[in-house]
Parts: C-alpha cells; sequence; structure tokens
C-alpha cells in the first residue's frame, strides 16, 4: 500500500517536473494548443488569400461592368444600369448570424459579406450581358433601323438653310435651339423615312411643327419630320428605310417651305447630320428609296442653283 501511494507520488512529481520543464525551463507550448494555434493561424492565411483574390475579380467586375455600360450597353441604345442596382446590398439583417460573436471588423465576417456583394453584382452583369447579347443577335436590324440617308431625294432643289444648334429664332428673334436641321424644298416634295421603325405619332399643331410624323427606330433611336403638307402612313404602321411617308410642306410655325428634320437619341436631340451624307451619289440614293413623284396639284418652283 504504501509502496503504491509512494508510486502514485512519484508519478505526479514526475507530471510536475515534466510541465516545468516544458512550460518555464524550455518555453515551449502544450501540443494541442499549439496545434490549434497552428490551425488557426492556416485558416487566417486562407482566408486572406481568399479576400485578395476577391480584390482581383472585384476590379475585373468592374472593368466589366464599366464596358457594359459604356460600350456594349451604350451601341445598342440601352440605358446604363444605374450603380444603386449595380451596388444594392443584400437584403436580411441576420444573413451573417453565424458570424454574430465576431467582431464586425473580423475578416470572416467582412469576407463573407464581400463574396455575397461580389457573387450579386456578376448576377446582375450576366442579366445585363444576356440582353445585350439578345439585342446583338439583331445587329443587322439594327444597322437598317439607325436613321442614315437624308429625308428627301437630296438633289440641287434641296438647300440646308439650317443648321443644328443655337441660332436667331427666325420667327420669334432672340436666341434659340434648333433642334434639327431645315432643308429649303416647295410644298409637295416626297419625304422619306430614314431608317426602318415604326410610326409613333403623327400630328398637326399650328404653331410649332405643323403637319408632323415621328418615327421610332428602336435602338434608341426616333425621327420627326415636320411642317409638312401632308402624312401617307398612319400611327403603328411599320416603314422601311426609304419608305414615302410623307410631302413636303409650311405648316405650323415657319416663314417658308421646308423640311425640319430631328433626329433623337435617347430623347435627347442629336445632329442629324451625322446620321446622313447630303452629297450622296442620287444613284445610290435611288437604289435605296422608292421614289415616288411629287404630289398632285403641286408644281415644282424651280429655285436657284
Ligand atoms: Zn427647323
Amino acid at each position: 500500500m504504501v509502496r503504491a501511494v509512494g508510486f502514485f507520488a512519484l508519478t505526479v512529481a514526475m507530471y510536475a517536473l515534466f510541465f516545468w520543464l516544458y512550460n518555464v525551463v524550455l518555453g515551449l507550448e502544450q501540443p494541442m494548443s499549439y496545434f490549434l494555434r497552428r490551425r488557426n493561424s492556416s485558416w487566417a492565411t486562407r482566408v486572406e488569400l481568399m479576400s485578395r483574390r476577391m480584390d482581383t475579380y472585384q476590379e475585373i467586375l468592374d472593368q466589366l461592368e464599366q464596358r457594359d455600360n459604356e460600350v456594349y450597353r451604350s451601341v445598342f441604345g440601352m440605358n446604363e444600369i444605374p450603380s444603386e442596382v449595380r451596388d444594392a446590398g443584400i437584403g436580411g439583417v441576420n444573413r451573417y448570424e453565424a458570424f454574430a460573436d465576431l467582431s464586425d471588423s473580423s475578416l470572416l465576417k467582412t469576407t463573407a459579406i464581400r463574396l455575397d456583394r461580389l457573387t450579386k453584382k456578376a448576377y446582375i452583369q450576366s442579366k445585363s450581358f444576356d440582353e445585350v447579347f439578345a439585342l446583338a443577335v439583331s445587329a443587322g436590324d439594327m444597322a437598317a433601323s439607325v436613321p442614315s440617308i437624308p429625308p428627301m431625294y437630296p438633289d440641287a432643289y434641296i438647300m440646308l438653310t439650317s443648321t443644328f444648334g443655337y441660332r436667331e429664332d427666325p420667327v420669334w428673334g432672340g436666341a434659340a435651339r434648333h433642334t434639327g436641321i431645315d432643308l429649303a424644298t416647295d410644298k409637295g416634295n416626297p419625304v422619306y423615312a430614314t431608317g426602318d421603325g415604326v410610326v409613333e405619332n403623327v400630328s398637326s399643331d399650328s404653331r410649332g411643327y405643323g403637319i408632323m410624323v415621328v418615327v421610332d427606330h428602336g435602338f434608341g433611336y426616333k425621327t420627326r419630320y415636320a411642317h409638312l403638307n401632308a402624312v401617307v402612313v398612319t400611327e403603328g404602321q411599320e416603314v422601311k428605310r426609304g419608305d414615302h411617308i410623307a410631302y413636303s410642306g409650311q405648316t405650323g410655325k415657319c416663314t417658308g417651305a421646308h423640311l425640319h428634320y430631328e433626329v433623337l437619341y435617347r430623347n435627347n436631340y442629336v445632329n442629324p447630320l451625322n446620321y446622313m451624307d447630303l452629297d450622296i451619289h442620287l444613284a445610290d440614293y435611288r437604289n435605296m428609296v422608292q421614289l415616288v413623284p411629287r404630289q398632285k396639284g403641286t408644281s415644282a418652283r424651280r429655285r436657284r442653283r
């Protein structure tokens, strides 16, 4: 019995000695705590690596977004995706409950939040590319739709008398923005659609545009033909580039017979001269347009040149 107690005491003493030697003399850690600390630091390294990789993805995604907004979407006349939508946070306060006991700045929590945001951004980006792709498939339609020819047979009797931009108002005086171009012509000259589209509006206003037609070409483009004598298309009618849509005239606010022609891109007035070549060969124009005779009852008035 005494031997047994003595053996036990010796064992305890040996343990104590081992402990003292290991911790105090050698300054070493317990193997288990050492193992846990090692594992923890390896996790931290991995999370940090992940976070750095996310920096790269974030950068790539930002560049994609920029190209998407500035190049792909704008080429097809689509609106940019607002940054509020792209950067929208992900709802749910307790989404990161698992990390509740970690401080806010904890690497793991920040990383999880970033990963969620990146996932959402990538999703929005891929939806956007789907849309752009769908439009790109119809890029041929786009080429046919964007206004690109003069609205009247551009012979010597058609004169550009007023350009786009600020000028003196011909009727009221004072500086006024001219939202299109004026092509002087006489009454009854055929007017042609400058791109494929749908007739959006046919209306008459004795003070402003007079009798006018608006064609919606899609892809963000519209054209307006004003001060007409008569319109030969109806709202909702599909037209092709070069289809006869109206006859020139002198209705509304104007001082002489002319065609006022506007091009709108995403509801902003743009310079129509950037969307046509007034010096186009007449033979080329005849190939693109179904020429029709002038309006019955009107007579050509020969002009200068
Ligand atoms: Zn005008």
